[in-house]
C-alpha cells in the first residue's frame, strides 16, 4: 500500500503484503506471526481503545500521529511505523536503487555501501528502542536519523523512505541479541522500488 491510503487506514489492520515464511531465512515466520499479530496487532488495537469518543476518532492515523502525544501519539505511531516498515519487504525485492533515489544516495553519501554502513552504525548506537530511518526533505535531501520508541521523522517535518525497525522484538527470536546482523541482513529484502516510488512521491 502506499503513503496515501497508509493516511487513511487509522483503525485498520493492514494485511501482510507476503505470506508468513516469504522473508525467510532473513526473517522467520515465527517472528512475523509475533510482530504482525501481536506487537502491531496490539498497537491497533489499544488506539482504537484509546480513541474511541475523542476528536482522534475521525483522523487519518497520519493526522493522529501528527497532532498527539503520550499513549495515543506511541500507539499511533507505532501503527503508522509497523505498516511502513511491512511494506518495504519483499521476497521479490529489487536489490539496488536506481533513479533519482541512486543520484540522491550517491551525491550525500557517496555510494550505497556508505548509505548502509551509516544506517548500521545508527542502529548500533541507538539505545534501547527505536527505529532508524531513511528520510527526505521536500527538495529531496536525504538524512539518516534514529528514533526512540514509537518516534518518527513525521514529526520534523521529513518525509520516511525507509525504516529499521531495531526494536529487539523485532529480530530476537532469530538473532538474538545481535542487532548488527539483523540491520545488515534487511537488506537482502527491502525491495528499491517501493523506496524509489515513496523517494518520487515526496519530492514530486
Ligand atoms: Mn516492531
Amino acid at each position: 500500500m502506499t503513503m496515501t491510503t497508509l493516511a487513511a487506514v487509522a483503525l485498520t489492520l493492514v494485511e501482510l503484503p507476503y505470506a508468513y515464511d516469504a522473508l525467510e531465512p532473513y526473517i522467520s515466520a515465527e517472528t512475523l506471526h509475533f510482530h504482525h499479530d501481536k506487537h502491531y496487532a496490539g498497537y491497533v488495537a489499544k488506539l482504537g481503545e484509546l480513541i474511541e469518543g475523542t476528536r482522534y476518532a475521525t483522523m487519518s492515523l497520519e493526522d493522529i500521529v501528527l497532532n498527539s502525544e503520550g499513549a495515543i501519539f506511541n500507539n499511533a505511531a507505532q501503527a503508522w511505523n509497523h505498516v511502513f516498515y511491512f511494506e518495504q519487504l519483499s521476497p521479490h525485492a529489487k536489490h539496488k536503487p536506481s533513479g533519482e533515489l541512486r543520484r540522491a544516495i550517491d551525491e550525500e553519501f557517496g555510494s550505497l555501501e556508505e548509505l548502509k554502513r551509516r544506517m548500521t552504525a545508527t542502529a548500533l548506537s541507538l539505545f534501547g528502542s527505536g527505529w532508524v530511518w531513511l528520510a527526505t526533505d521536500r527538495d529531496g535531501t536525504l538524512f539518516i536519523l534514529a528514533t526512540q520508541n514509537a518516534g518518527t521523522p513525521l514529526t520534523d517535518g521529513l518525509i520516511p523512505i525507509m525504516t529499521i525497525d531495531v526494536w529487539e522484538h523485532a529480530y530476537y527470536l532469530d538473532y538474538r541479541n545481535i542487532r548488527k546482523e539483523a540491520v545488515e541482513d534487511i537488506w537482502n529484502i527491502v525491495d528499491w522500488r517501493v523506496l524509489e516510488d515513496r523517494y518520487a512521491a515526496a519530492v514530486g
